[in-house]
């Protein structure tokens, strides 16, 4: 029987009537964009996460590209974020004509490293985002010192993190604003792109509404360059019912991370494998669980024969891939984001997997390392 990195089967079978009852009733409404369900899911988002307003859009890259340009980032500006992220992070930043800036990550949390974010401060840096990786949250008390002390504004990337706690509060609530994916995969999936930006205050709020419908702030009156980047009801109403059970299906991914964490410390492997923790002023959501290993690339096969499929979040960091040519980076800059894109290997986890699934999948891990 193989067993895949996620299934996203399992998890509309358990609620499949609420859905199809969601999805016909917006059918039978005749509103399909920007209507009660997107109002209403804003509404329940922002309450989830301790904010006052979220804005539903289109995808998450657009959360992070929309937030951008709401906080009047852009030409000439430096934006200071992690090179071990999925390429949307740093592509926002270029759409609206800044320059990424990379910072090394600390291999404790694949997260950025807040000491190595100070070093890359310029008088041209207007922003940071971290990116609350794998559900992790990123250590912000020292970002947003940071930022003080530099009058820096603070996008969170929380793509991969929608209830992480930092300090017993939500990610995306400690920055200017947060920026949320619904991507079917992650740990609140819609079925098709997604995406949502969140703020406390009201002007940037206000921006986002704006920029997502070309501009207008009344229809066909158009005030700034804005985009067609709306979420639509089927999504938002899917939403809906699934944002009741995040917390069900998180506690679920955390448990399930600490059978993984237990079976390796019982097979004496969590050194050399580097299991994940959680930060002590934090609760991991464990989007993915990942571990380190420098036969990375020969598990991954090895798993493979045994129908395990693993992946890899990510295989080639930020600052070395081909489209930041122009930026300079060489190998070596950012040892430790290098380090971890030749040796992390994401492990089978979702809410529904079973004990039995991860058994058979640590028990191939440890008859691997057995054999080194
Ligand atoms: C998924 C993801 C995004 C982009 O979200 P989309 O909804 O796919 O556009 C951005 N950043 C990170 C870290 C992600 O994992």
């Amino acid at each position: 029987m193989m067993i895949p990195p996620l299934d996203l089967r399992l998890q509309y079978q358990s609620i499949k009537g609420e859905i199809d009852g969601a999805i016909q009733r917006v059918l039978d409404s005749g509103s399909f964009i920007l209507g009660e369900n997107v109002r209403r899911l804003e509404e329940e988002v922002a309450s989830f996460l301790g904010v006052k307003f979220a804005v539903g859009v289109a995808s998450g890259t657009d959360a992070l590209e929309l937030a951008l340009r709401a906080l009047n980032i852009g030409e000439n500006d430096e934006v200071i974020t992690t090179p071990f992220t999925f390429l949307a992070t740093s592509e926002a930043v270029c759409s609206v004509g800044a320059r990424p800036v990379f910072a090394d990550i600390d291999l404790d949390t694949y997260n950025i490293d807040p000491e190595e974010v100070r070093r890359k401060v310029t008088k041209k840096t207007k922003a940071i985002i971290p990116v609350h990786l794998y559900g992790q949250p990123c250590r912000m008390d020292e970002l947003i010192k940071i930022a003080r002390d530099h009058n820096l504004m603070i996008i969170e990337d929380c793509a991969q993190a929608i209830g992480a706690e930092y300090k017993g509060r939500k990610v995306g609530s400690f920055g200017d604003c947060g920026c949320f994916s619904f991507y079917p995969s992650k740990n609140l999936g819609a079925y098709g792109d997604g995406g949502v930006a969140v703020t406390d205050n009201q002007d940037i709020a206000d921006r986002l509404r704006v920029l997502r419908v070309h501009g207008c702030r009344e229809r066909y009156y158009c005030v700034t360059r804005g985009r067609n980047s709306r979420l639509d009801e089927l999504q938002a109403a899917i939403l809906r019912v699934k944002l009741r059970y995040l917390n069900k299906w998180n506690e679920q991914r955390i448990e399930k991370a600490e059978v993984y964490n237990e079976l390796f410390k019982k097979s004496g492997l969590s050194e050399e494998l580097a299991i994940p923790g959680t930060i002590r002023e934090g609760r991991h959501v464990f989007h993915l669980y990942v571990i380190r290993l420098k036969q990375r690339d020969e598990l991954l096969k090895f798993l493979k024969a045994k129908d395990i499929i693993g992946a890899v979040h990510y295989p080639l960091p930020l600052h070395l891939q081909e489209i930041y040519k122009e930026l300079s980076y060489k190998k070596g800059d950012l040892p430790n984001a290098e380090l971890a894109a030749e040796e992390v290997i994401s492990l089978p986890l979702y809410p529904e997997i079973t004990k039995e699934e991860i058994t058979a999948v640590a028990e191939a891990v440890k008859e691997f390392c057995c054999r080194l």
